[in-house]
């Protein structure tokens, strides 16, 4: 047999399988777990032109909870053109799920100013998403909690985000004050988790339950919007557990 005609096939497989390998090291390994898949790497393009990678988690059937801010322009108050949601991420071309049907995006009144113009306000960043389909038993979803201050001071709880294409989970020691709907943590890793839950998983719980999102850091200090019984209220009444 002839030696070189052998080589160039050898050769060819053996290029293959390096180049076929060095995606699968980057995979995200646990995007088809729950309660991984249940968290939505969110692509927004607001009215303004302006754009935004954040996050956002199913807590219902229909019901998707993220920051106010990723879904109206902190800087030019226009809302959310487009936004595309993608479940289970496992690598920069492959996804679990992307939602393609109509949604309604929702955020508090007093995310806007009495004028009608919007502010950017820690104290009211918190917003959510009705689907027009049932994407939940896709993706499962986490409980809703509206945590007390005491629940949430000296607490350790979870958030679960997309940094890049990887899920990050991480610990936060909270801190929590009644006259205040924020709260905050510290973290050992930089953010890229606008809109991340943050949830327990106490023993004897049948899944996560989400109290909080996460908004933004400063320095070593994060801050967190807490779920309060309003936005449950209203998710409930706008079809989110339907
Ligand atoms: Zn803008």
């Amino acid at each position: 047999m002839n030696r070189r005609f052998l080589s160039v096939p050898l050769l060819l497989v053996f290029l293959f399988v390096m180049l076929a390998s060095f995606p699968a090291a980057a995979d995200n390994s646990r995007a088809k777990d729950y309660p991984e898949r249940a968290v939505a790497r969110m692509y927004v393009k607001y009215k303004c032109g302006c754009t935004r990678i954040g996050n956002g988690t199913m807590v219902g059937r229909r019901g998707l909870i993220t920051a106010g801010h990723l879904l109206i322009c902190p800087s030019h108050s226009r809302w959310a053109d487009t936004i595309q949601f993608k479940f289970g991420i496992k690598n920069s071309r492959d996804c679990l799920y992307t939602y393609t049907g109509g949604y309604q995006l929702y955020v508090f009144d007093t995310f806007k100013k009495k004028d009608g113009t919007i502010r950017y306000s820690n104290e009211n960043n918190i917003g959510y998403v009705i689907f027009d389909k049932n994407v939940g038993d896709k993706t499962g979803w986490y409980g809703i909690y509206a945590p007390s201050a005491y629940d949430l001071t000296g607490e350790w709880y979870h958030w679960l985000g997309y940094k890049n294409w990887d899920l990050y989970s991480d610990y936060g020691f909270l801190n929590a004050n009644d006259s205040s709907n924020v709260f905050t943590f510290s973290s050992y890793q930089s953010a890229y988790f606008q809109g991340a839950g943050i949830y327990n998983w106490d023993e004897g719980n049948s899944g996560p339950t989400l109290v909080g999102v996460y908004i933004n850091d400063s320095g070593s200090t994060c801050y967190g919007r807490k779920v309060t019984s309003d936005v449950i209220r209203e998710m409930r009444k706008n079809g989110a557990f339907d």
